[in-house]
């Protein structure tokens, strides 16, 4: 099977670049979870293996409860990805943070509620650390790439991940800007939960298409100019983070250095390796296989 270093996880627009990248490649993938959110397209964009998956899937028909997260990482790391760069689309709730910028956030509160949101719901029991939910390290690498864009990325930012469908009522919206988010989204939960699992790597690029309903739009504006001017917000937003990734992957010179992420389930399987069933030890295999050997490294 192919392989691919690094995965993307974004809209349509990220796709489109890849697709149009020579050798590029559709892949059928199959995983435990079912099939991911659209067959993953491997391409070799900027002299680097990438794996690209379309996170609500050909025509964007999925909603952001129903995005098969767990097939989506495990797909990614069925192709030897080990670090993931997501993007998706939020609400701004701070003043400073415009439509159309960047932000590299640093921390999640997870509102989600109706999602699959972890590999280990059976069998076993694994508790990984999340205090830093995205890379540090991949962070900074985007922070670097960053500055050689013109436009504003700001370095970090609180990202608060509700279940949605729908959008936030004008309370909420001033209760998430109290609680101290900066940006409110649905998608990158579980995502980076799952990452984190899955030992992968993974920073989200959020892009603010507009202000949160705490800042109520000027009244003469029509509701569908404001729609307009949100997908044109959405189109700059997104090109602007295809230039930043495409700066991030110039700078990826040589092998990933050593991370704590991708060494997340060192100290993480709390149960007794010797008591895990063979049907959780073969289906979990990919995750898990490496940490079997002995029963030394957890907390049981
Ligand atoms: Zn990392």
């Amino acid at each position: 099977m192919k392989h691919a270093r690094i995965g993307i996880i974004g809209g349509t627009g990220l796709g489109d670049v890849l697709a149009k990248e020579a050798g590029c490649e559709t892949l059928d993938v199959t995983t435990p979870f079912g099939p991911p959110s659209s067959a993953p397209v491997i391409a070799n964009w900027e002299g680097m293996d990438v794996a690209f998956v379309s996170r609500h899937g050909p025509g964007h028909k999925l909603i952001p409860s129903r995005v098969p997260y767990r097939a989506n990482i495990w797909a990614l790391k069925q192709l030897g990805v080990s670090a993931i760069i997501a993007s998706g689309a939020t609400g701004s709730l701070r003043e400073d943070i415009e439509p159309g910028h960047l932000v590299l956030c640093d921390q999640v509160i997870d509102k989600t509620f109706r999602r699959e949101s972890t590999f280990f719901d059976e069998g076993i029991a694994v508790h990984v650390e999340l205090s830093e939910p995205f890379c540090p390290q991949l962070r900074e690498l985007l922070t670097e790439a960053g500055k050689r864009l013109s436009t504003t990325v700001h370095h970090a930012g609180t990202y608060v991940c509700m279940e949605g469908p729908q959008f936030s009522s004008r309370a909420e919206s001033h209760m998430h800007r109290q609680w101290g988010g900066d940006l409110i989204g649905m998608t990158c939960m579980p995502e980076a939960k799952l990452a984190r699992e899955a030992e992968l790597c993974y920073a989200l690029v959020a892009l603010p298409t507009d202000y949160d309903c705490w800042r109520p739009p000027a009244p003469d504006r029509a509701q569908e100019e404001l729609l307009r001017e949100i997908m044109g917000n959405l189109r700059q937003a997104t090109d602007n983070a295809i230039l930043l990734i495409r700066e991030a992957l110039r700078l990826m010179d040589g092998p990933l250095p050593p991370c704590r992420c991708r060494e997340a389930l060192k100290l993480a399987i709390w149960s007794d390796k010797r008591l895990i069933d063979a049907r959780t030890l073969e289906r979990l295999e990919p995750l898990i296989g490496a940490y079997m050997t002995d029963n030394n490294g957890g907390p049981a």
